[in-house]
């Protein structure tokens, strides 16, 4: 093979299971590189990871997420990697997560194993599971007076529509909510609006964290708030010693709201990875598309990517293909047909398109399983459940078998198929 290189793992795609599984690989002593085309969907989303947050038949689990696995169709990713093995990827998160100074715990007030329901810019609740704990629930919990805080220019985050909707759930219904639309720092360039990102990065700077800080010491000096409810803001880098500042300056709890793309929390996720994999020797070729595979029997011997100088063969003994589903790139659809994206492995999918989508805009949609269908070495099957390839492994989006919008499972399953990907090489 002209022009190829070699490696133990060759881990394909840098969304939250690629940097997860690349970085787990390389602890576990190989020789890792890393291929990806883009940053995936971790960067727009928000700083949660869902373990489940809804049963299969919708039912929303309020209390203990980890019991409710059990209840989860057999081909659920979650049944084939097993509970044992998802609480050590968890583990594996939250001490790495420690290491770097920017814990994620279990969100539930009483630090129970539990889900907890999180406020949002749109004044709703969402179930999750692991958050950082920068972003003090408990307090907000236990806080009578909250200041919800928006924007001028932030369009999406409306302080008296959120306190109107939360007034509606019995646990905000006993609190005092103030509203407040602070006076926009900067009017942004050719866009009619403001973003969450833009703010964000503003607060990065000493200059944005401290006109955040006497911003809302303005209204936090004339009344005795416990909580301030912020939009996803606090900058774009996992930093506790920014979230030390703001909450010891204010003497206040700061509690971020989830917020629809760009979600901000999940970029501070993924600077913390890209910082965490940079000593481990992994060598990420970035802006690299993968197109196509070179195989023998039921073996993976090397990936193609295909520049304006040629193609170039990445060889590896394993290989971890963390591609996303259709946002990511890892599934591609024509009409009448799924497929994966390197392998062109064929989805299970009706021919009648209309039968991909429920006709509820919040059901459960066909589409949104898509993926490849795996045994229970994340190896991918067909439809006869036959092993197609023994060293390659699916994990993260481009898995079948579940749907993380409905269910919010989406990080979960991220997180712990990765690492049980890298514990199986
Ligand atoms: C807007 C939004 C908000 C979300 N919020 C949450 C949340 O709050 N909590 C939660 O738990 N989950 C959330 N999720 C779900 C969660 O983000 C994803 O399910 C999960 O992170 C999937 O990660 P992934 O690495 O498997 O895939 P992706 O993030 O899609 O990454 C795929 C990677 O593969 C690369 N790639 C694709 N094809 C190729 C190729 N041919 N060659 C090279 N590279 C390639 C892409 O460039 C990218 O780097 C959210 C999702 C979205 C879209």
């Amino acid at each position: 093979m002209m022009n190829s290189t070699d490696s133990d793992v060759l881990v394909v795609g840098a969304g939250f299971s690629g940097l997860v599984a690349a970085l787990c690989a390389a602890q576990r002593g190989k020789s890792v590189r890393l291929l990806s085309q883009g940053a995936g969907t971790l960067p727009i989303s928000s700083h949660c990871i869902d373990l489940l947050g809804y049963t299969a038949n919708n039912t929303l689990i309020a209390d203990d997420p980890w019991d409710a696995l059990e209840t989860l169709p057999q081909e659920h990713p979650y049944r084939i990697i097993g509970k044992k093995n998802i609480r050590l990827a968890f583990s594996f998160l939250k001490q790495l997560s420690e290491q770097h100074r920017w814990p994620f715990i279990p969100l539930h007030p009483e630090g129970k194993l539990r889900n907890c329901l999180l406020p949002t810019i749109m004044g709703t609740l969402r179930p999750s599971y692991f958050a950082p704990s920068a972003f003090a629930l408990q307090q907000l919990e236990q806080a009578k007076q909250v200041l919800i805080a928006g924007i001028q220019g932030l369009y999406e985050c409306q302080p008296a529509l959120i306190a109107t909707q939360l007034r509606r759930y019995s646990q905000y219904s006993p609190k005092e909510f103030s509203e407040v639309l602070l006076q926009p720092p900067f009017v942004s360039k050719g866009a009619s609006s403001l973003s969450t990102l833009d703010m964000a990065h503003f607060i990065d700077t000493e200059k944005g964290l401290r006109w955040l800080i006497e911003t809302l010491q303005v209204h936090v000096s004339q009344d005795s708030y416990q909580a301030i409810l912020l939009p996803p803001i606090c900058g774009t880098k996992a930093s506790m010693d920014l979230m030390e500042r703001l909450t010891g300056e204010l003497s206040c709890a700061v509690v971020e709201m989830l917020s629809p793309p760009p979600g901000v929390g999940g970029l501070r996720l993924r600077n913390l990875l890209l910082e965490a994999i940079k000593p481990l020797g992994i060598r990420h070729v970035e802006n690299a598309t993968v197109s196509g595979a070179v195989g023998e029997h039921n073996t993976c011997k090397a990936l193609v990517v295909s520049g304006k100088d040629g193609e170039r063969y990445y060889k590896a003994r394993n290989f971890i293909i963390a591609t996303g589903g259709l946002l990511g790139g890892g599934i591609f659809t024509e009409p009448g047909k799924a497929r994966e994206s390197i392998f062109h492995l064929p989805l299970a999918i009706p021919e009648e398109t209309e039968q991909w989508s429920d006709p509820a805009v919040f059901g459960s949609h066909l589409f949104a399983r898509m993926g490849v269908m795996v045994n229970n070495r994340l190896n991918p099957v067909n439809a006869q459940g036959q092993t197609l390839l023994t060293n390659v492994h699916f994990i993260g989006r481009s898995l079948g078998g579940y749907d993380p919008v409905t269910e919010k499972s989406g990080n979960g399953v991220a997180l712990a198929s990765a690492w049980y990907a890298a514990q199986l090489l």
